[in-house]
């Protein structure tokens, strides 16, 4: 498996991560919210980190049935989904299984994937499962 290594710009976010939270970005000088990844908005602006709601809705995913990484191998199949968090940020994740239950529109929810001690994987689930 190949895992996360948080750089200074989003180490917050997989420390957040590790207790349960999930955050997003957001302009202090526009209110604008945006990707963990994403480092500028307003000229000027610096984003700040805030807690999201961890709720959001499915937009689109696939299904990984042939491991082209090797570190993959294990885990086929898997689905990727993009789930556009209510904040307004999309965000990608992955779950185990072929994705067989997912509809478009659905409502869902963050989950955490306690992978390491030191990596937990935020996870966008159907809203209608019970977190793992
Ligand atoms: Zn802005």
């Amino acid at each position: 498996m190949i895992l996360p290594s948080p750089g200074a710009a989003t180490r917050a976010y997989w420390e957040a991560a590790r207790s349960g939270r999930l955050l997003l970005r957001r302009c202090p000088q526009c209110g604008q919210w945006r990707h963990p990844r994403e480092t500028a908005c307003c000229a000027d602006a610096e984003l700040e980190w805030h807690v999201a709601s961890g709720q959001g809705t499915l937009i689109s995913w696939t299904v990984v049935r042939l491991a082209l990484n090797p570190a993959f191998a294990a885990q086929v199949p898997y689905t990727i989904t993009l789930t556009r968090t209510t904040e307004g940020p999309h965000i990608i994740s992955s779950l185990a299984g072929d994705g067989h239950a997912l509809r478009c529109g659905m409502p869902m929810r963050i989950s955490f994937d306690t992978v390491t001690a030191d990596v937990t994987l935020p996870r966008f689930t159907p809203a209608t499962e019970r977190p793992a």
